[in-house]
């Protein structure tokens, strides 16, 4: 079977480099990671739009919960998110607001901090960890199953022995992991939807799954 990089190197060579997270600041990318639990990154758009006077830790921090909701209104779920953004920024004042420092965290020590924050599961988790905190991880979202179980891997079903499987050695840059990841929502976008189109997409030469 082809190495997971191959899916990368086709998927990197179609669509090109993205570039993500779209934020200026790692506190903006961390609430973007919280708005788009269940819900489209469209709705996040609309919702940190309405947040954005608030897009500094001490700030939001200031807002109470019932004013948090409604400012977030248009991303969904907006009272359990609320609750969310306020249990996580509890958890970055105890940290003093100060990304630097945590960064100098191990990447296990940090992953294991923020899923102590109610709210905050392993996908959320590692997507702060990649594009808030800058550690190398891969993140098992429902794209990248999808487009992994399509394209003929075997993979573990649960969470941490399907990233750990991809992950390897780890021996892949930041920019990599950062990437793969952004690319494999891409690719879930434009060619392996649900219902996939099969036609044009970089992988079906070698896809188990490819349809026509
Ligand atoms: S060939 Fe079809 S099923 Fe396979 S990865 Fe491409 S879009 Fe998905």
């Amino acid at each position: 079977m082809l190495h997971y990089d191959f899916i990368y190197k086709k998927i990197y060579a179609h669509y090109g480099p993205q570039r993500w997270w779209p934020a200026d600041t790692a506190f903006e990318m961390m609430v973007g990671a919280i708005l788009v639990q269940n819900t489209s990154w469209r709705n996040v758009e609309k919702a940190l739009e309405n947040v954005a006077p608030y897009l500094y830790p001490k700030r939001m921090r200031s807002l109470k919960e019932a004013q948090l909701a409604q400012l977030i209104r248009p991303s969904g779920f907006y009272n359990i998110k609320a609750k969310r953004l306020k249990a996580f920024l509890h958890w970055f004042r105890d940290h003093q607001f100060d990304v630097c420092s945590l960064k100098g965290k191990s990447r296990e020590d940090l992953r294991k901090e923020l899923l102590g924050i109610k709210g905050v599961g392993q996908e959320t988790a590692d997507v702060m960890l990649l594009y808030g905190f800058d550690k190398p991880v891969f993140v098992v979202d429902a794209y990248a199953r999808r487009i992994f179980y399509r394209f003929g891997y075997d993979m573990p079903g649960s969470y941490d022995p399907f990233r750990i499987e991809v992950e390897g050695d780890l021996s892949q840059d930041l920019l990599f992991w950062k990437e793969f990841h952004a690319l494999l929502v891409e690719h879930a976008k434009q060619h392996c939807k649900a219902k996939p189109i099969c036609d044009g997409c970089p992988l079906r030469e070698h896809c188990m799954q490819r349809m026509g």
